[in-house]
């Protein structure tokens, strides 16, 4: 299976909450398995970043201007290094979602349901705005996603569903009033951020939920999401509702996370609609946890979609 990756994705901000060590311990952990496949996104371009990003906050991340208070809202030191990731990052998203789309064209004998699959070890920065970063996010990579596919005429409505532990609040912001965009997020009520902007659909649960009422509300949620006829989704299956995340106040366990993912990618396999896998947030005290969460996430896409993308020549 194909899945956008790379060892660039690493970037040293110290000792830092957020561990980019993660996506290189995935990328690990499934090249000594057989049948994957590793593809090295371009980075985004301003241009199209510019279809999300503000040219005045573009300008001033070009030039290494942001102020104090912008770095404080971001939550990461200033280093070039941070822009030329976070512009691969977002591009990795892109190509994921091309590989989406692009399978979805191509019968597959091994596929259930004939529809695509994009995987990213990466993305899902949703915390950052059309003006402004914030939480560890500098450009919102699944937003540019959308509006270049749309540009492009491949797609006209697409849906997020984003299952990390925080709310979705950039994609919530640069999508409100867009009728062919639909967000859900499901997100603990009480934790950062602390404005929350509307999405389409919220689902805010109290601190300390487990597996099976988490799987419920979830459950519930998703056909509503589907009624938006989205032509792709992008999922954000953060591993921070994980019990023991140092970021987030809910108590999943790594079966629950597992079992979460699997109701994702049979909603849209059930839809026929082509899905997009970005990591998002991950913060577990030992970062083994984080990274088998991933893991499993991915693996679970695979299983449940039996897509094989590792033919078509993008
Ligand atoms: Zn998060």
């Amino acid at each position: 299976m194909r899945v956008v990756y790379s060892p660039r994705y690493h970037i040293d901000i110290g000792a830092h909450v957020f561990p980019t060590l993660k996506y290189q311990l995935v990328h690990e952990a499934l090249a000594a398995r057989d049948g994957w496949e590793f593809v090295e996104p371009e980075p985004a371009s301003y241009e199209d970043l510019e279809l999300v990003h503000r040219s005045e906050y573009l300008q001033k991340i070009r030039a290494g201007r942001l102020s104090g208070e912008e770095l404080a809202l971001l939550e990461l030191p200033w280093a070039p290094e941070i822009v030329d990731g976070f512009r691969l990052m977002t591009g990795g998203t892109l190509l994921a979602a091309r590989h989406a789309l692009l399978n979805s064209q191509i019968p597959n004998p091994k596929s259930q349901t004939g529809v695509g699959l994009g995987l990213h070890i990466g993305g899902g920065f949703h915390h950052a705005f059309a003006n402004h970063g914030e939480g560890f996010c500098l450009f919102n990579d699944v937003a540019m996603a959308i509006r270049v596919l749309q540009r492009e005429r491949r797609i006209a409505r697409a849906a997020v569903i984003d299952c990390d532990v925080h709310h979705g609040n950039g994609t919530a912001m640069i999508f409100d009033l867009d009728p062919s965009v639909f967000t859900f997020s499901i997100h603990q009520q009480h934790n950062y951020p602390a404005f929350k902007p509307r999405s389409s659909l919220d689902i805010g649960v109290d601190d300390g939920l487990t597996d099976d009422d988490y799987l419920a509300k979830l459950g519930e949620a998703l056909p509503k999401v589907m009624e938006s006829r989205p032509d792709v989704v992008f999922y954000l299956a953060g591993a921070d509702p994980y019990e023991d995340d140092q970021l987030g106040g809910l108590a999943l366990s790594r079966q629950g996370l597992r079992a979460r993912d699997r109701i994702v990618f049979a909603a849209c396999g059930l839809a026929g609609v082509p899905l997009v896998l970005t990591l998002a947030g991950g913060y577990a005290r030992r970062v083994e946890d984080t990274v088998q969460i991933h893991v499993a996430s991915l693996e679970e896409a695979v299983r449940m979609r039996g897509c094989d993308g590792s033919t078509s020549g993008l």
